[in-house]
């Protein structure tokens, strides 16, 4: 574990736009302001991108993908420069978890220990896919007089648009860029307004480890402009998103006639299913972490918390005793296990859920305030009440959690698939059997048994319904960003 106290030293990239190997400023001069949520002062002024900022980096992304200098790269030359990529991300660690920390207000050893290692991982588990891209190959039938051979390849789709939330921003970014980059595509990105800072940070190693110039573009920006601009781009053949299911659904799927690829990944009301015969002892941690890790500011939290009735009180008892050990402050000081809220309305949107709670007389347990009188904290919050409350119905992207018992296996699962949502599910239990029955009949993207976590390079990563369409990661992933032609070969 770093250990390190603050003060951290560290720098800030340059608030520019990156087009095309060159960082300059949006067209006439636009900019917004990023402010650290933990102080309320200003860090920085970042470039805000137009449309036609925009079309200037989907045009240098264009420009550097049928130029072939990236996408005709040998694959193993690719794989190389994507080692090196996580190799960099690795060296300027402190560097990076600082950024996240001021500027979206993340513990800064968290993704010291957390996030940026992983965002390495993913760089070098799709480093290693690049030379690995293949087809499939078979006789076919004879047609007629003539034999035949088929096979298929997987070719790098073009230009792919990627656009990504505040609340894990570099990981977020390896998750997209990784296995484009293996593919052979080029990109261009949009960063959140609350958390550009580490991307940009990312793009100036990108361009140390050999990038070719143009193969990544970033236009920071307002949402509504530089986003909605770049997500109905004509010439972008791919929009990964990762974000609200309310922006999510204005992505178009088709522009111009044309239709594209389209990846969403977007929120999650997730539930957490502790039966009777679950090892409280071990769940109870991850049960906690799940709702409060990270301020609750995670796509795969389980603010659901679904508990057999006969151990509803040593699970509340738990997750209180988790609760009130937080120690909420300032994000480097590393006695702190909860940081900040990403903004002051983000904060707001929290205390207006926890009102609703109380209104709609689910019974607080534990919580419900923001704490000290500078920065976005808030306490985690327990409550205890039903499937039916706003709080258990819609996402609140904060540590709120509602504990509702369940009596029976049929009922729980019942509960767990009784929401908009189906992102991942956590599942508690000892016995072999429940386990495969309950995966079977849940309706999420991912299943986590005894435990909670995070997504892992190897395996895919992705929901359903309102939590999105397609998925990241896995080889799924390397197919997401990839075009599979089929060749018949007479002969
Ligand atoms: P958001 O939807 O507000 O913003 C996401 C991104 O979209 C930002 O870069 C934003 O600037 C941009 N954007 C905003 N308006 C746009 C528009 N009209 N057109 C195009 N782009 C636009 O989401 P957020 O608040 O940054 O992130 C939180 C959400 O992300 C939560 O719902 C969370 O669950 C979800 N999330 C999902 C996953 C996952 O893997 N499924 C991971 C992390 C976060």
């Amino acid at each position: 574990m770093d250990t390190r106290t603050q003060p951290v030293s560290y720098d800030l990239p340059e608030p520019l736009l990156r087009i095309g190997g060159e960082s300059q400023p949006a067209a006439e001069g636009a900019t917004y302001t990023s402010y650290n949520p933990s102080t309320e002062e200003i860090v920085t002024e970042l470039s805000a991108a137009s449309p036609a900022d925009v079309d200037r980096a989907v045009a240098a992304a264009r420009a550097a993908f049928e130029n072939g200098e990236w996408s005709r790269t040998p694959a193993a030359e690719r794989g190389k420069i994507l080692v090196r990529i996580a190799e960099l991300i690795e060296r300027d660690t402190q560097t990076l978890a600082a950024l996240e920390a001021v500027e979206m207000g993340k513990l800064f050893h968290d993704s010291v220990n957390g996030d940026i290692p992983a965002a390495a991982s993913v760089f070098r588990h799709f480093a290693g896919w690049a030379d690995k891209i293949g087809g499939a190959s078979m006789a076919l039938p004879d047609f007629g007089p003539q034999r035949r051979f088929g096979f298929t390849m997987r070719q790098p789709l073009g230009v792919v648009a990627a656009i990504t939330p505040w609340n894990n921003p570099a990981l977020i970014t390896a998750w997209k860029l990784a296995p484009a980059l293996a593919a052979g595509n080029t990109i261009v990105l949009k960063p959140a307004e609350d958390a550009s800072l580490s991307t940009l940070k990312l793009v100036e190693l990108f361009a140390e480890a050999g990038l070719p110039d143009g193969v990544v573009n970033v236009v920071t920006g307002i949402g509504s402009i530089a986003g909605a601009a770049l997500a109905a781009h004509p010439d972008v053949d791919k929009v990964t998103f990762t974000g609200s299911p309310a922006v999510g659904q204005t992505i178009p799927t088709h522009v111009g006639g044309k239709f594209r690829k389209i990846v969403l990944e977007l929120g999650g009301k997730s539930p957490q299913l502790i039966f009777d015969d679950a090892d409280l002892a071990s769940a109870m941690p991850w049960i906690a972490m799940g709702n409060f890790y990270h301020q609750g500011q995670v796509c795969a939290a389980g603010t659901r918390v679904l508990v057999h009735r006969s151990i509803v009180d040593e699970v509340v008892d738990g997750l209180v005793e988790a609760a009130e050990a937080a120690n909420i402050g300032d994000p480097f000081d590393e006695s702190s296990t909860m940081g900040t809220i990403v903004n002051k309305k983000q904060l707001d949107r929290i205390g207006g859920y926890i009102e609703s709670g109380k209104r709609e007389g689910a019974t607080l347990i534990t919580g419900g305030n923001f704490v000290g009188d500078r920065g976005y904290f808030v306490q985690p919050t327990v409550f205890m009440g039903h499937n039916d409350l706003t709080i258990a119905r819609e996402e609140i992207f904060g540590p709120v959690a509602t504990v509702i018992p369940f009596d029976t296996e049929q009922e729980a699962v019942a509960l767990a698939n009784d929401t908009r949502y189906g992102l991942n599910a956590m599942v508690y239990t000892s016995d072999l059997s429940r386990t495969h029955r309950v995966i079977a009949d849940l309706k999420v993207g991912t299943v986590w048994v005894n435990g909670w976590g995070v997504p892992e390079p190897q395996l895919p990563w992705g929901g359903r319904d309102a939590s999105g369409i397609g998925r990241e990661l896995g080889f799924a992933g390397v197919e997401a960003d990839t075009e599979e032609k089929t060749v018949h070969i007479g002969f």
